[in-house]
């Protein structure tokens, strides 16, 4: 064990998975939500197989499905700016990957799901409020148009969690939850990060190779080129994911490259937040003191991330890629995809990370995205998962009342469309005075 800033690390060397089974959450298990979408339309599965008590098993680790062996990744990554070394799936099993009928393949993954080699010092479970936060968040970024991974089922426990939920001293018992996770796949940024900074080069040329064969078919195996084209894609693809995150006012909250898919889809939702009226510093997570990961310095970070991605891959790279040249080029590119994107940017727009749209909505005390409804038809949505909106979910959920979370999930699935539903409960409004300095923190 290395002991990194009073946390010990079970250094694991030269490997990207580290064999880990599950540790079953104690029943009573409960299934609180399920994502008719993602069963039905892509697993190919009828939704009515979450019904039964082999669902609930096989998806919060109970019960294995026959030869397979869970793996954990092995990822490092840069937090808040600096370099935190070996991190890892803590609390995350991939089960293993799965082929629809339609041939689509998914990786499936449980989080919550007990400690691995990688948990440090954590318990390897999640919380049911940040479990119903992520499974809420990632359908609606996902019927927002927004690449992000989905998730098929939340499974709550009677098993007891101990969190300090708001870092103040004041340690409460909560109870676990495991939601089941799908992406094309889960790599990130510190999955290669990691590699670079072990010199296990063989490894990392390994893993590239397998990404760039697996996830970006266009580019050809043989060309010497191939990590720079590589490298290139990605800056594309954050730049879009940033823009489409800017246009529906969401800030991620923790823009660490530990969460940074090598994909560009949104993952690992934690304290992320939608802003409520415009404000370019608005920090969704109370635990990000400095406001590093402000709603209007997401671009600027998702170039930190991407200039770290640069720097694993150099150890690697034939071409001068380091050089000022490339990445000159580069982050132009990634400003003006950014513009783009958000097309109301006029080229004369000095301010690189300030949105011009934004300010045409900065009329205060008014939501974002009903407010966004004024300026453009159409194109904005109705509905976001705002924190009071997702809070009183979690409250009814913390009494095993999942009603909200459906009704949520339901509405949130067409979220440009006004329902009478949602009217009614105020998902268009002001937050209610119950809200006022409601806070979330990286306690999760
Ligand atoms: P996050 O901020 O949730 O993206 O997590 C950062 C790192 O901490 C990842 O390596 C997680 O796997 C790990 N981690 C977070 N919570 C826990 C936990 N309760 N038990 C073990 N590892 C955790
Ligand atoms: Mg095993
Ligand atoms: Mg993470």
């Amino acid at each position: 064990l290395d002991q990194v800033d009073g946390i010990f690390v079970r250094s694991v060397k030269n490997c990207i998975f580290s064999e880990s089974d599950p540790t079953p959450l104690k029943g009573p298990l409960r299934l609180a939500a399920v994502s008719k979408e993602v069963i039905e339309g892509m697993l190919g599965l009828d939704v009515a197989v979450s019904q039964s008590e082999d669902f609930l098993q096989y998806f919060s680790g109970g019960k294995l499905f026959s030869g397979s062996s869970p793996l954990t990744h092995r990822y490092g990554g840069h937090q808040f700016g600096y370099w935190a070394g070996q991190l890892g799936d803590g609390r995350a099993h991939l089960l293993g990957e799965y082929t629809s009928r339609s041939g689509e393949r998914w990786e499936l993954q449980l989080k919550g799901s007990g400690k691995t080699p990688y948990s440090r010092s954590g318990d390897g479970r999640a919380v049911v409020r940040s479990s119903v936060r992520e499974f809420l968040c990632s359908e609606a970024m996902h019927f927002l148009g927004v690449p992000t991974s989905r998730a098929a089922s939340l499974i709550v426990s009677e098993e007891a969690v101990w969190r300090d939920q708001f870092y103040n001293g004041k340690v409460k018992k909560e109870r676990g939850a495991v939601v089941l996770r799908l992406a094309t796949s889960w790599f990130r940024i510190g999955s290669l990060e990691v590699l670079a900074k072990a010199e296990e080069f063989d490894l990392l040329r390994k893993l590239l190779d397998f990404v760039i064969q697996e996830h970006f078919p266009s580019i050809d195996s043989n060309d010497p080129g191939k990590y720079l084209i590589f490298y290139s894609r990605v800056v594309n693809e954050t730049a879009h994911l940033i823009a489409q995150w800017m246009s529906i006012g969401f800030a991620h909250g923790v823009c660490n490259t530990d969460n940074f898919s090598l994909l560009s889809i949104t993952i690992d939702y934690g304290p992320f937040g939608f802003m409520e009226a415009y404000n370019p510093n608005f920090v969704p997570n109370t635990s990000d003191e400095e406001g590093r990961y402000s709603i209007g310095a997401q671009a600027n970070v998702g170039l930190f991330n991407l200039e770290k991605l640069l720097e694993a891959l150099t150890p690697v790279c034939k071409f001068p890629f380091s050089s000022k040249y490339y990445v000159q080029l580069y982050y132009s590119r990634f400003h003006k995809l950014f513009k783009a994107k958000l097309d109301l940017l006029g080229e004369e727009e000095e301010d690189e990370y300030l949105i011009a749209f934004l300010l045409k909505a900065s009329e205060r005390n008014k939501p974002f995205t009903s407010e966004m409804i004024k300026l453009s038809t159409g194109i904005n949505p109705r509905y976001v998962l705002r924190n009071w909106m997702a809070e009183s979910a979690i409250r009814k959920a913390e009494g095993n009342d999942f009603s909200e979370v459906e009704l949520l999930q339901r509405i949130l699935a067409q979220p440009y469309l006004t329902q009478d539903a949602a009217e009614e409960a105020g998902y268009a409004a002001q937050p209610p005075w119950w809200a006022q300095g409601l806070n979330v923190s990286c306690s999760s």
